[in-house]
C-alpha cells in the first residue's frame, strides 16, 4: 500500500521580525535546531512491508524561500498516488495540515487522509472536518498499523470502529473509538508504545535520509532517538504528559542500545524524551553500557535542572558516555513565576545546574518563558540573569495558552488571537503588558543578548563552535 506521511509547515509568523528586522537571531536560532520529524521515522518504522514516503515540509518551508507547500504536496500526490495520507500535527501545525487535506481530497477523493501528534490529544475537535477521515488520538504506531490492516481488508468499508484511539469526523462531530486514556500503564507501554509484535520495530530513518539534518554550529549530522515516554510532572503550559495519560515509561537499556547501534552515520544522537532522566538507575545503565560497548557519539540530552543538582555522580557516567549538551527549561527568573507554571523548581537550581553541568563540560541550552505580562523590569531581570549565567544558548518563549493545557484555561479569557498559526510561541496570543511594539523590541533585545552571551561563554571555555547561520 502507498501511504504517504507529512510532517506539515509551520507557518512564518513572527510578530518580533515584523517589528524589527534587525532581529535576524531569532531565524538564525531556529535553524540551529532543525531536526528530523522522529515522531514519522517511527510509524514508517512499524510499516515497513508498505511503500512509504516522509515529506518533512517543515524542514523544506524554513529551507526554501517562498515555500509554496500546497503547490508543493499537488506535485508530491501527482507523482507518488498515495492511498493513505497520514499528518502529524503539533498546534501550530493545525491549519497547514487542514490544507494539505483539502489538497489530497481534491486531488483524489478517495484517498485516506489520518492525523496524528500532539494536537489530537490537546483538542481533536479542531479537525473536525470532512476532509479528514480518521484522527489518531495519542500514540500512533499500533493505532496506524491497524488502520493500513483494516484498509487494506476492505477499502469499500473498512472497520475503523474496533480500533482503539480514534476519532472521526461524522456528520459535523466527532465520534470516538475506546479511548487510549482508558488504558493502564501495562497496556500503554506494551501495546502503544514499544509495540514488538513478535520483532522489534525501529523508526525508518532512511526515509528522511534526503534532508539535512545537521548541527549547523558544528556542521555535524545529527537524529532523533527516543529513550522514554512521558513525564510525571504537570507544568501548566504543557501537554506533553497527555500523551501517555501521565505515566512515566522508561524504555528497555538493551532495546535502547539495539536501536542505537543502527545509528552510526549520525555523529550527534538527541534523546529526545519529554524527560529523559525519568528513572536515575536505568539512566545510569543506559550511560555505562554505552561505555563498555564501546558506542561513540555526542549527545543531546533533555533534562530537569533539579535533576542535574540530586544526580551529579549520574551526569558525570552521561558526561564520559559522550553527552556534550543538555536542553533544559529554565522558565523563569524567581521563584514565585515558577511556581505560578507548576514547575516545582527553584531558581537555585538553575543556577547550581548550569555551574555543574559546565563543571562536567556538558554545555546548557536553555529556554525562558516571557510572559505577555512583563513590564520593562521583567525584561530587564531576564537580560541580567542571562548576562551572569551565560549558556551556550539561551531561547526565549512567548508565553502560549496552548488549547487542551491547564494554562489555556487561566488564560482563555483574555487571548486576542485565536488563529493557531501565531501559536509557535514567537507571538504573543493575549494583550500585552507593555505597549505591543516595545514587548517585541524587548524580545528582540533579548535574542541580541543571547547571542552576545553565548559568544562570551564559547570563548571563555575555548570552543570552536561557529556562531549559527555564520559562513566559513
Ligand atoms: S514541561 Fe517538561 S517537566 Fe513539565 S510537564 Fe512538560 S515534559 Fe514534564
Amino acid at each position: 500500500m502507498r501511504i504517504l506521511l507529512i510532517n506539515p509547515p509551520v507557518p512564518h509568523i513572527n510578530l518580533i521580525q515584523k517589528s524589527h528586522s534587525e532581529a535576524e537571531e531569532v531565524e538564525i536560532n531556529k535553524r540551529e535546531m532543525m531536526g528530523p520529524p522522529l515522531a514519522l521515522n517511527d510509524i514508517a518504522g512499524v510499516l515497513r512491508n508498505e511503500e512509504v514516503r516522509i515529506v518533512d515540509q517543515k524542514f523544506e518551508n524554513d529551507s526554501i524561500k517562498e515555500y509554496d507547500f500546497e503547490a508543493a504536496i499537488h506535485e508530491e500526490i501527482k507523482k507518488f498516488d498515495p492511498e493513505i495520507v497520514g499528518i502529524s500535527c503539533f498546534t501550530a501545525h493545525v491549519n497547514s495540515a487542514k490544507k494539505i487535506c483539502r489538497v489530497v481530497k481534491n486531488f483524489n477523493p478517495k484517498a485516506l487522509t489520518v492525523i496524528g501528534g500532539l494536537h489530537t490529544v490537546l483538542r481533536p475537535e479542531d479537525f473536525c472536518i470532512p476532509e479528514i477521515d480518521l484522527i489518531v488520538i495519542g500514540l500512533g504506531k499500533k493505532t496506524m498499523r491497524s488502520i493500513v490492516d483494516a484498509y487494506r481488508e476492505n477499502p469499500a468499508q473498512p472497520d475503523f470502529l474496533s480500533i482503539p484511539g480514534l476519532g472521526m469526523p461524522v456528520d459535523g462531530k466527532l465520534k470516538y473509538t475506546r479511548q487510549l486514556s482508558d488504558l493502564s500503564r501495562a497496556e500503554i507501554k506494551s501495546d502503544h508504545y514499544l509495540f514488538y509484535d513478535n520483532e522489534e520495530y525501529f523508526p525508518d530513518r532512511e526515509l528522511t535520509s534526503r534532508y539535512d539534518y545537521i548541527i549547523e554550529s558544528q556542521n555535524k549530522h545529527v537524529h532523533y532517538i527516543n529513550t522514554s515516554l512521558g513525564c510525571t510532572d504537570r507544568c501548566n503550559f504543557c501537554g506533553l504528559w497527555k500523551f501517555a495519560n501521565g505515566y512515566y515509561i522508561p524504555r528497555e537499556v538493551s532495546s535502547i542500545i539495539k536501536e542505537i547501534k543502527t545509528m552510526d552515520k549520525y555523529p550527534i544522537v538527541r534523546m529526545v524524551d519529554a524527560h529523559t532522566f525519568g528513572n536515575i538507575g536505568q539512566s545510569k545503565v543506559l550511560f555505562q553500557t554505552l561505555m563498555d560497548e564501546g558506542i561513540s557519539h555526542e549527545y543531546i540530552v533533555d533534562i530537569r535542572t533539579d535533576t542535574v543538582v540530586r544526580h551529579a555522580d549520574m551526569l558525570k557516567l552521561a558526561a564520559k558516555a559522550g553527552v556534550k549538551v543538555a536542553i533544559m527549561g529554565f522558565e523563569a527568573t524567581t521563584d514565585e513565576e515558577l511556581e505560578k507554571l507548576g514547575k516545582k523548581n527553584t531558581i537555585a537550581n538553575t543556577i547550581d545546574a548550569i555551574n555543574t553541568l559546565h563543571s562536567l563540560k556538558i554545555w546548557c541550552v536553555g529556554n525562558y518563558i516571557i510572559n505577555p505580562d512583563y513590564d520593562e523590569k521583567d525584561f530587564d531581570r531576564v537580560a541580567q540573569f542571562i548576562d551572569d549565567n551565560p549558556v551556550l544558548y539561551a531561547g526565549f518563549t512567548v508565553m502560549t495558552p496552548f488549547p487542551g493545557t491547564p494554562q489555556y484555561d487561566l488564560m482563555k479569557d483574555r487571548i486576542t488571537i485565536t488563529d493557531l498559526d501565531y501559536y509557535n510561541l514567537t507571538n504573543a496570543v493575549v494583550k500585552t503588558r507593555l505597549p505591543e511594539d516595545r514587548f517585541y523590541t524587548k524580545m528582540a533585545d533579548l535574542y541580541k543578548l543571547s547571542m552576545k552571551s553565548r559568544e562570551k561563554f564559547i570563548k571563555k571555555m575555548g570552543l570552536a563552535l561557529k556562531r549559527p547561520g555564520q559562513k566559513e
